[in-house]
């Protein structure tokens, strides 16, 4: 557990060092759970908006994208039972003041079940080699079985007691389980309580006038309102999506995880609108879309998989999540869900619209049924920026500390270094920006040995090193490093372009998709 953390605590101060993440209002002693994306983190947070916008939007001839307002009509919200059941169960530790989730509390001892299951495993692993078979030995091995048993017992119960607001049984679980607060090791909990997690605001100004408004806690019900307007200015034909990327805000109760858990966060949203009793079908399809899109930046295929919701959420009739082996354990990535009529359905009975589509083929009018998926931009971010952090033990005895980014994603895709800052040298280097600078995010640096400067770029996780030295002026080459490799080749100036495109272009990593 401690090197996890220390990991985690790696990632955090990689983050702020190199101009990706900083706490927000931090002159000010910050604000809990709000972060700022700094010069380099914003590229990446940009680079894999557009990852994500170029595959479900662009590349896909059946959904288009929106940008929806993040104030709405506050009907919006009852209609979408965000007023009445937008809740997560709070449980507060009398002795230390402690807020906790009282599922997290659970969710959190569960993994922990989880983690012995995995040490076994290994442990196995280890001593079989070769012949180790893993599905058999999770199917026999008595202490797994066990262990896996009281995993899916407990879950089961913590999701049926959720499902019916049985906060007694809540708690109940919690005490059986024997769970004590994770700062002060007490047991003495208050009682379960539901807490909203909407933002409240006003709109107008005049005291008696204003509006209550909230802030969204989603972008999917901005989808949902303009479902009409978009299928009939562009004609779109059921199964058809609309996609958006945007701010969302939650007052989450506990929120100590960096970018994980976020009050202010952007989702990256896609709404299919299919024909009723296609869902299954349509649901199975996008998970493995999704899961595809994930592997196809190569973080691994073991660090994904998939948990189906053993409670649904008011609108779903189905439920998974991506989850994703975060410095802290396997936790939610995306969300893919089954929305069934629900939200069109809820919007049509509150605004008094019809909120209807007429289906050529079937000859008939009806509310689409909806497949979801749901992304945290900033939990993806986090997803990518941990996973590539790395320290390699180098054949001198030394470390290097290298962000392996896919290279599609990262901020800066080549340094241009000059040897020396003189002979010419800067000024052959700067010409090579030029030229590079309209296709590339590109970088200069000249200060330091070269090798320091590497080694910066490493910790950057700038993908390409291009070297500028004497023997450019003669033959117009250079050298080029690659970031992961370290390995250096000399190539022509005017080849540079097209490597370069070849390592980042995201045809390149997008065809893994197929
Ligand atoms: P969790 O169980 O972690 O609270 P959720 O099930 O409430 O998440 P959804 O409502 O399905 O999450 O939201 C879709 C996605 O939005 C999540 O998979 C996650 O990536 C992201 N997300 C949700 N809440 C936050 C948050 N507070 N900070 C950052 N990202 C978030």
């Amino acid at each position: 557990m401690a090197k996890q953390e220390d990991i985690f605590k790696k990632v955090i101060s990689h983050a702020k060092e190199y101009g990706y993440v900083f706490q927000s209002s931090e002159i000010y002693d910050g604000l809990s759970a709000v972060y700022d994306y700094g010069q380099n983190g914003v590229e990446l947070k940009k680079n894999i908006r557009e990852y994500w916008w170029k595959a479900m939007v662009q590349l896909n001839d059946n959904i288009v994208g929106l940008d929806a307002a993040i104030f709405m009509h506050p009907t919006t919200w009852k209609a979408s039972g965000h007023v009445d059941a937008f809740n997560d169960p709070l449980i507060d530790n009398k002795d230390s003041k402690k807020r906790y989730r009282a599922d997290v509390l659970v969710e959190d001892y569960v993994a922990k079940i989880e983690n012995k299951i995995e040490k076994e495993v290994k442990k196995a692993q280890k001593r079989f080699g070769d012949n180790f078979n893993k599905t058999q030995f999770l199917a026999t091995n008595q202490r797994v079985v066990d262990y896996q048993e009281q995993v899916t017992s407990i879950l089961k119960r913590l999701g049926q007691s959720l499902e019916k607001e049985d906060l007694v049984d809540v708690k109940k679980l919690i005490e059986e389980l024997d769970i004590a607060c994770p700062m002060s090791g007490s047991k003495n909990w208050t009682d379960v309580k539901q807490f909203n997690l909407m933002f409240g605001t006003k709109l107008g100004a005049n005291a008696e006038t204003a509006m209550d408004l909230y802030l969204r806690p989603e972008t999917a019900q901005g989808i949902f309102v303009n479902f009409l307007n978009v299928q009939k200015t562009g004609r779109m034909k059921i199964p058809f999506g609309i996609a958006q990327t945007g701010k969302a805000f939650r007052n989450e109760i506990v929120a100590r995880q960096f970018i994980f858990r976020m009050r202010e966060f952007e989702q990256m949203e896609m709404q299919f609108f299919i024909q009723p009793g296609t869902q299954k079908e349509w649901y199975e399809k996008w998970k493995e879309n999704r899961m595809k899109w994930h592997l196809s930046l190569g973080m691994g295929e073991d660090n994904y998989r998939f948990h189906d919701h053993e409670k649904l959420a008011h609108y779903a009739d189905a439920a998974a999540d991506i989850e994703f082996r975060f410095p802290f354990g396997f936790k939610e990535l995306e969300g893919i869900h089954s929305r069934t009529d629900f939200d069109l359905g809820s919007h049509e009975e509150f605004s008094g619209k019809k909120l209807q589509y007429f289906d050529p083929e079937l000859n008939k009018n009806y509310v689409p049924y909806v497949l979801e998926t749901s992304i945290g931009l900033d939990r993806m971010f986090l997803a990518v920026f941990s996973n590539s952090l790395q320290e390699e033990e180098l054949e001198n005895n030394t470390t290097r500390t290298v962000l392996k980014l896919p290279a599609v994603l990262a901020p800066t895709k080549a340094a241009i270094l000059p040897l020396v800052k003189k002979d010419g040298l800067p000024d052959i280097a700067h010409g090579i920006i030029e030229d590079l600078k309209w296709d590339f995010n590109v970088t200069y640096d000249e200060k330091d040995a070269v090798g320091r400067r590497y080694r910066r770029q490493d910790a950057n996780g700038t993908p390409f090193c291009i070297t500028v030295d004497h023997q450019t002026k003669e033959d117009n080459t250079v050298t080029i490093r690659h970031r992961d490799s370290m390995e250096q080749e000399r190539v022509a100036i005017a080849d540079l372009k097209a490597i370069i495109s070849k390592a980042v272009d995201m045809r390149t990593w997008l065809l893994k998709m197929k």
